[in-house]
């Protein structure tokens, strides 16, 4: 059948794509329909046709068969770029998460179905007001009496336009009185919000980080501008430091003309620059430029299945790469004799060393650097070395015999872009028994495994954990074992 703009036609979704949106065939030809799911007959117009694939807009719903749709809890669910997933019921999520691991396994990284152990999705038992980190865009727009207000929010999908909201459903309850703390001193101090076309105004992002078990609270006002005034600043302490859980304030300079959201500079007004959290018995300094996992209830389930899957004994070297603040790497040192993490930011790597102090772990050492640059380095160094008890003096050993006492477990858990390529080749020839991919991008997490298992490596268990209720984004759990001939 020939598709062309404005057609109105009858389709019958059967997927999910990876944002959240329906997916329907018609001869073969995908089209993409924001707001339907899978189970559902729609009446759909068409916006767009690419040559592979292509857009359309929902206009009704004619049949339905067990599509688990549920009225979104947030007004603005529809608009907002944020939930993708708000409309189908939780249990439907979570099975559409588990699937799409599994596909994409299968699919792409060529993992035989009857051999691994499929784990079910460890669910979350409260999908809502679970996040404990938000940025939120701030501009002017004019309300309806057509004077421009500062207002903050989430971009509408695919857009930079904001939709006001402060009241987040996932998002902690706290945010909202931060936000509408800021705004009102916005308008009250006639402080103007950040304009991308024209770059100027001065805030452009508000970002908050709360830890969840210590109700520590971090406020960054990221500005177009290298200060601002004392009064301003002063005014700004008043307001937010009486928050219950204040625990620091800061201004983040960022006067690009860029989409990146945080400068490089911070400048911390009052307070600390850190915020402690605990995970498990083990505490953290999060400060405002580390990687902190955003849903920290699922944390403590995620790490504890990267460490069931990693069986340590208390014997094992294990390297966590990728490791941010340290978190898997002191979760893992408390059974390991030694753990190796790398990270490419440094201020995420103080934040591991001072965590590893905090927690009085020694058998933790931690490396800044680009994983790919930093590994094949160290593991040629401490290959060399082998400063591992009883094995002095076997130089005459094969190269993969020397490097295999380097590595028992190696841990990664990449950004969505997945591994990198001279990396796997690393990890390969460090020839750990054992890999344990934390991941939260299932199609890069296959591409790596399927490179894995054409070095010798295969999947054993796999199992989701959802950190993003409400939203498409997947993470999983993935056990690899080196396969002996
Ligand atoms: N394991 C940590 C962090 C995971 S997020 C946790 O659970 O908290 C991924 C981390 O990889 C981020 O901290 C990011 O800064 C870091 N990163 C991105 N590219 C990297 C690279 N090439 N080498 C090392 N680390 C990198």
């Amino acid at each position: 059948m020939e598709l062309r703009k404005n057609q109105e036609i009858t389709l019958k979704i059967d997927d999910l794509g990876n944002n959240g949106e329906g997916i329907g065939h018609v001869d073969g030809y995908a089209l993409f329909v924001k707001d339907a799911l899978p189970g559902e007959t729609i009446r759909a117009k068409i916006m767009k046709c690419n040559k592979k694939y292509g857009f359309a807009r929902m206009m009704d719903v004619l049949e339905c068969s067990d599509s688990g749709r549920v009225e979104p809890k947030c007004p603005v669910a529809r608009q907002c770029g944020g939930c993708t997933l708000q409309h189908l019921s939780y249990e439907k999520q979570l099975d559409y998460k588990e699937k799409k691991v599994r596909d994409c396994l299968v699919r792409i990284g060529g993992v035989s179905e009857e051999k691994v152990e499929w784990l079910p999705a460890i669910g979350m038992e409260m999908p809502w007001h679970y996040r404990n980190k938000a940025q939120f865009p701030v501009r002017m727009q004019k309300d309806e009496s057509g004077t421009p207000r500062p207002v903050a929010g989430f971009y509408a999908g695919r857009t930079h336009s904001i939709i006001p909201v402060t009241d987040c459903a996932i998002q902690h309850p706290c945010m909202k009185e931060i936000l509408e703390t800021v705004l009102f001193w916005m308008q009250e101090q006639h402080v103007t919000a950040y304009d991308e076309a024209s770059h100027r105004g001065l805030v452009r992002h508000i970002y908050i980080r709360r830890a969840y078990t210590t109700g520590q609270i971090m406020v960054c006002l990221v500005i177009n501008g290298r200060r601002i005034s004392g009064d301003l600043q002063r005014t700004l302490i008043e307001k937010l430091s009486g928050i219950p859980g204040m625990t620091g304030i800061l201004l983040n300079i960022n006067t690009d003309q860029t989409n990146v959201i945080l400068g490089k500079k911070m400048q911390l007004i009052w307070g600390q620059e850190y915020i402690e959290d605990r995970i498990g018995e083990i505490s953290y300094h999060i400060s405002p430029q580390s990687f902190y996992q955003v849903n920290p209830v699922q944390t403590e389930k995620l790490y504890q299945t990267a460490l069931e899957f990693a069986s340590l004994t208390g014997e094992e070297v294990v390297w966590d790469l990728y490791c941010g603040i340290g978190t898997i790497s002191l979760f893992l040192a408390q059974n390991a004799k030694k753990v190796y993490g790398v990270e490419i930011v440094p201020e995420a790597i103080k934040n591991a060393r001072e965590n590893a102090r905090l927690n009085g772990i020694h058998n933790a050492e931690f490396f800044c650097g680009a994983a790919e640059e930093v590994v094949p380095r160290l593991a040629e160094e401490l290959g060399g070395v082998r400063n591992l008890p009883g094995e002095e003096g076997n130089e005459a050993e094969s190269e993969t015999e020397k490097m295999s006492t380097l590595a028992d477990v190696v841990v990664v858990d990449p950004p969505r872009k997945g591994c990198d390529g001279v990396l796997l080749d690393t990890i390969v020839k460090m020839a750990p028994e054992k890999i344990v991919y934390v991941s939260c991008d299932p199609a890069t997490l296959a591409r790596d495994v399927k490179l894995l298992g054409e070095k010798g490596y295969e999947v054993r268990k796999v199992r989701a954990c959802d950190m993003f209720g409400q939203g498409g984004h997947t993470e999983c759990v993935v056990e690899i074992q080196r396969k002996h001939i």
